[in-house]
């Protein structure tokens, strides 16, 4: 394999027996002979090189399985929403904007006074489009996204969580600009000394920890910027020397009338509604509901018609009125008394005195 003389290759020709290819593109850092071995090489996932991913120098010495996995389990890539799925929230897309999105962008904008943040926490109440919004952020194109939050990833490393955490970094500093997430960080970085805390899940925090303080001194003039992107629904439980370097703090508050009204849209467009149905009605009737409830609420619901239809009838009765049309969804409409039924059931998930929790938290340690 030969490239040119430079120390990074754009490109480089593989000759095999059926000739010569050109690929690209292929990353070889940290190499300044013209001369590669196989194993200076990486291929930038998602290039469909099919050659796939082959370890690089900077790599060597690392257990290369641990590569490999954080490469197919951490990676995310898949189901990609924008900020537009997400009712409302405003305020904290714009946020997430400034604090995560352009600094990792146009980092040469983000240097002196306006360096970004390393660190990043989304906290309120459950159900409120937290994880949404991180979503939405991974999904924006040119930036890598390693999820920490699957439990089958960091159980299986358990007992070598400091080296995962480290090769995790190092990782995303080469595959920049990066965002390292952890969905409901207070069960991975919880207060320290609990009891019952594992010196696995202790090392990993405090290698978790000097990983983010070399985050900051490091990259922001080479353009190679790391955030570490957070969420939580127990802020209160998030160790504080991890809570300080998650520096921008913004609440996920629960939905206002004007979100709800929004969030019934969403949910219900794509269902027949009789003209007894009015979402700003069901917005103003569900006060203190969460996203998550109000998706419930509709799903229980939209299933409302389908029970009325079919009450008491037969297997062989329900598929000749299949056969016949009758459950055409068209020919069902969602009426008011639904709604009415799928309200008798429920509760909004969230207490009044939660929300005061939440609250008084964010008095105290929210960046805004
Ligand atoms: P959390 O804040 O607990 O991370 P999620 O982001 O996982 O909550 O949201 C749970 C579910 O609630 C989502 O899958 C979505 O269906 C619904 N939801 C919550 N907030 C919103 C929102 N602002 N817009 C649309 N759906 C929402």
């Amino acid at each position: 394999i030969v490239c040119n003389d430079t120390s990074v290759a754009e490109s480089v020709a593989i000759r095999d027996d059926d000739g010569v290819g050109e690929v690209t593109p292929v990353v070889a850092l940290g190499v300044s002979r013209s001369r590669l071995e196989w194993d200076d090489l990486v291929v930038k996932p998602g290039t469909g090189t099919g050659l796939g991913i082959r370890s690089m120098s900077r790599f060597r010495g690392n257990d290369m399985s641990l590569v490999q996995a954080i490469e197919e389990e951490m990676l995310e890539i898949e189901n990609p929403i924008t900020f537009d799925d997400i009712a409302s929230l405003k305020g904290a897309k714009e946020l997430l904007n400034e604090a995560v999105t352009l600094p990792l962008l146009i980092p040469e904008f983000f240097v002196g006074i306006r360096e970004p943040w390393k660190g990043v926490l989304l906290f309120g109440p459950p159900g409120t489009g937290k994880t949404l919004l991180a979503r939405a952020v991974a999904s924006m194109s040119d930036i890598r996204f390693f999820n920490c939050s699957s439990a089958a990833m960091t159980s299986k490393w358990r007992g070598e969580s400091e080296k995962l955490c480290k090769v995790l970094f190092q990782m995303a500093r080469h595959y920049a600009p990066s965002i390292i997430f952890f969905d409901e960080v207070d069960a991975q970085v919880s207060q320290r000394g609990q009891d019952g805390e594992h010196e696995a899940s202790r090392r990993f925090k405090s290698e978790l920890l000097s990983q983010m303080d070399g985050i900051a001194s490091g990259d922001a003039s080479s353009g190679k910027n790391v955030i570490v992107l957070a969420t939580t629904n127990c802020p209160w439980d998030v160790d504080e020397a991890m809570r300080r370097r998650l520096e921008k703090r913004i609440y996920i508050p629960l939905p206002d009338e004007d979100a709800r009204t929004e969030m019934f849209k969403i949910y219900l467009k794509s269902l027949v509604l009789d003209e007894g149905v009015d979402v700003r009605e069901l917005a103003g009737r569900t006060q203190g509901f969460s996203g998550a409830d109000i998706k419930l609420l509709c799903r229980d619901a939209s299933m409302m018609p389908m029970r009325r239809v079919i009450l008491n009838k037969t297997p062989e009765q329900i598929r000749q009125m299949k056969l016949q049309g009758q459950l055409d969804s068209v020919k069902i409409p969602l009426l008011r008394d639904d709604f009415d039924k799928a309200l008798s059931k429920m509760q909004p998930s969230v207490s009044p005195d939660a929300v005061a929790r939440y609250e008084k938290w964010k008095k105290e340690f929210a960046s805004e």
